[in-house]
């Protein structure tokens, strides 16, 4: 559906979105995932023909951008961050406007617009004032306006930014229905709302794609990062005996690493295993899941004369994988 070849922008001598490339296939909801400044805005005006790359370019259906961008837009809707609504306007009146804008005449406007109202539930506020309304209600409003020659793609620039959880949550609903029918690309900086939402999650940071998979598969990938964190006490109350617990637990599985933390007390050594297979960068690879060693790990110290003082096991989760792929930004 759309094909993003090399895509690069510089302001100036600054580089804000660095040589991107990304295929996205019919009704995927893809999000946008990066910190603030990572290029996500620039990358989805480029997308939707607002900005011209610096270089590469962008096919949609197999139309260039950058040969017809008007053909391209005629294919999407778009909801800039804060959407530009005229707020002196009634809501039927706004979007009686952009629809004869959008060239629909006669009764279809009437038909065109029951239909969004229902779509972005604003049956109850059609008749009120613009300025009226909350910033939840105008992004319905926004979202309605952008799907009005419904497009068969929706382009949506953090579309919950500075929204309550409530108005969060509805717009995240009228989402999901259209992406349904849509391929929809949304920008976020909100780890939770690209998971709830999407199929799949392109990160990016400094201009850069830095993962780019299913959300399951990056769930995964988290989960393979997974630890066990351990404390025991000797009952001589020495801490020495830690080495000697590292040399006994080296072999409980593969592809481990037994980390030995400070000692909180006398007598008392806390450790951590993880699996090696995770370095800072996204491989695409979901990596062994740790195999759960607690049952080998009790084994081998219920040989000893250690006695256990705290034993759990820690998830990564999504968010360590986005904090550690664009820490530094
Ligand atoms: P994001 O949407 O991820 O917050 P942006 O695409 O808005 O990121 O910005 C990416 C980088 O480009 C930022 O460092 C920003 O300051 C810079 N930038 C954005 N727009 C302009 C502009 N019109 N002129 C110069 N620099 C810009």
């Amino acid at each position: 559906m759309i094909e993003v070849k090399n895509l690069t922008k510089y302001y100036n001598n600054f580089c804000a979105v660095d040589g991107i490339n990304l295929e996205i296939k019919k009704g995927e909801i893809l999000g946008l995932l990066g910190p603030n400044g990572a290029g996500k805005t620039t990358t989805l005006r480029m997308l939707t023909g607002f900005f011209k790359p610096t270089a590469g370019d962008i096919m949609v259906k197999g139309i260039s951008i950058s040969d017809n961008t008007l053909g391209v837009k005629e294919l999407m809707g778009y909801l800039p961050e804060s959407a530009p609504l005229y707020h002196n306007m009634l809501v039927y009146d706004y979007l009686c406007y952009v629809a004869k804008i959008r060239g629909i005449t006669g009764e279809k406007i009437d038909s065109r617009l029951k239909e969004l109202s229902e779509l972005c539930g604003l049956s109850n506020i059609m008749h009120q004032s613009i300025n009226e309304l909350s910033k939840g209600l105008k992004q319905r409003v926004g979202l309605a306006h952008a799907m009005m020659n419904d497009p068969e793609i929706l382009i949506l620039d953090e579309p919950t930014s500075g929204l309550d959880p409530n108005q969060i949550a509805e717009i995240r609903e009228i989402i999901k229905r259209i992406g349904k029918e849509k391929t929809i690309i949304f920008s976020t900086h909100i780890l939770s709302e690209a998971e709830a939402t999407c199929d799949r999650i392109v990160i990016i940071n400094k201009g850069k794609i830095v993962a780019d998979d299913s959300t399951q598969k990056l769930k995964n990938y988290a989960a393979s990062g997974d630890s066990l964190f351990f404390s025991l006490y000797n009952l001589n109350g020495d801490n020495s005996f830690a080495d000697e617990v590292l040399k006994n637990l080296r072999n409980v599985g593969s592809n481990i690493e037994i980390v030995k933390k400070e000692p909180l007390e006398k007598g008392l050594v806390s450790f951590e295993i993880h699996t090696n297979s995770h370095d800072s960068k996204y491989s695409g690879d979901s990596g062994s899941f740790i195999k759960d060693l607690r049952k080998e790990i009790y084994l081998k110290i219920k040989e000893t004369d250690w006695i256990i003082a705290e034993f759990k096991r820690e998830s990564k989760t999504l968010e360590s994988i986005f904090h550690e792929l664009t820490k530094g930004n």
